[in-house]
């Protein structure tokens, strides 16, 4: 990110009266922790701030302990044509759903995001595909801006960078990624405590309904020139059985992914609404983004999604052909 962009993005905060703050859609750590660690700041600058997210307003329950959440204003409350806009983690305006129309006429339109398929939509770019999350960028910002870390900005840009890196385990966790988990570690945060809310528990729904994918699990070798695609679903059904609501259900695709004989592995959650949320991830040698992004969706390439009004089957018929299109990466 050139440092103009920067100086840019710093002074239209510092000459506006208001900041408006969106991150995407049924916002996930990382946007929801980059959000309201930048929301904060501006708090502690005297900025008057709008934040929210667009479509059902709707905080999942496992960032229920983010500090900040009482900064959140309904989106139907957000102003229609701001003076300065600032999102984060999304990679396209349609990311932002209903708050996408407030995008628009933004006088300036600041994009905090760190994916490869980021569409270059808005004025100012602090994109970066080489960041592991974007509370990584927010960190950055806020430092410019002068103002000094606390615990509670401390705790929800850690969110962000630890579910990113999903547990420091991917390959986006660099040496600066933990310099920067030592320094929010330093403010007082307890990666125990931030493991238990995000990963580490479930009502006991959950296990039922992890049976019910795990034992529908399909194993093919052929997909993806021989790579092998490993899929199930979570449908509504197995839910309402066990009456686990759908925010419960990030973690299956952790299990799947497992899979040995698998390079790609896909788990299609049906939502409230009966529309299939798709969680799609490789282990590096097939650039699953892109299949996404052909089927309406995006992300990164190892860690993508998409969102199918449909039926499932003809759906990994298309995932199929697309994964064997898609060059294999020679990482
Ligand atoms: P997850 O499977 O955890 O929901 O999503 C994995 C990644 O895929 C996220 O980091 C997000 O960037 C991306 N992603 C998921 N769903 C969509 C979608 O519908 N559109 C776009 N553009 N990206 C998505
Ligand atoms: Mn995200
Ligand atoms: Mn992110």
């Amino acid at each position: 990110i050139a440092a103009d962009e920067w100086a840019r993005a710093v002074d239209a905060i510092q000459r506006t009266d208001e900041v408006c703050l969106a991150c995407h859609v049924c916002p996930d750590g990382d946007a929801l922790g980059s959000m309201l660690a930048f929301a904060q700041a501006l708090r502690a600058l005297g900025k008057p701030f709008t934040a929210s997210f667009g479509d059902a307003f709707v905080v999942p329950r496992i960032l229920r302990f983010l500090p900040g959440l009482d900064l959140l204003t309904d989106p139907a409350d957000f102003p229609a044509e701001p003076d300065v806009m600032v999102t984060f983690d999304a990679a396209g305006g349609e990311r932002l759903g209903t708050l996408a129309a407030n995008a628009g006429k933004a006088g300036e339109l600041i994009v905090v995001d760190h994916h490869a398929s980021n569409t270059r939509f808005g004025t100012t770019h602090l994109v970066d595909p080489g960041a592991a999350a974007t509370a990584v960028l927010v960190e950055r910002f806020i430092d410019l801006l002068g103002v000094p870390l606390t615990h509670d900005i401390a705790l929800d840009l850690y969110v962000g960078l630890v579910t990113d890196t999903g547990s420091f385990k991917y390959r986006s966790t660099t040496p600066e990624v933990h310099a920067l988990a030592q320094r929010l570690l330093a403010m007082g945060v307890r990666p125990e405590q931030v493991a238990r809310e995000v990963w580490d528990r479930a009502p006991f729904g959950y296990l039922p309904v992890l049976a019910a994918a795990l034992g529908r699990a399909r194993l093919e070798r052929d997909v993806a020139n021989g790579l092998g695609l490993v899929w199930t679903t979570v449908t509504r059904a197995d839910r309402a059985a066990h009456d686990l609501p759908y925010d419960l259900l990030e973690g299956v695709i952790d299990v799947v992914r497992r899979t040995d004989e698998a390079e790609v592995a896909v788990v299609f959650k049906e939502d409230d609404e009966g529309a299939w949320q798709v969680s799609t991830r490789s282990k590096g040698r097939v650039d699953v983004g892109r299949a996404c992004v052909a089927l309406g969706g995006g992300g990164h390439p190892t860690a993508a999604g998409f969102t199918l009004h449909g039926d499932v089957e003809p759906a990994v018929a298309r995932l199929r052909g697309l994964l064997t299109e898609i060059e294999v990466s020679t990482r």
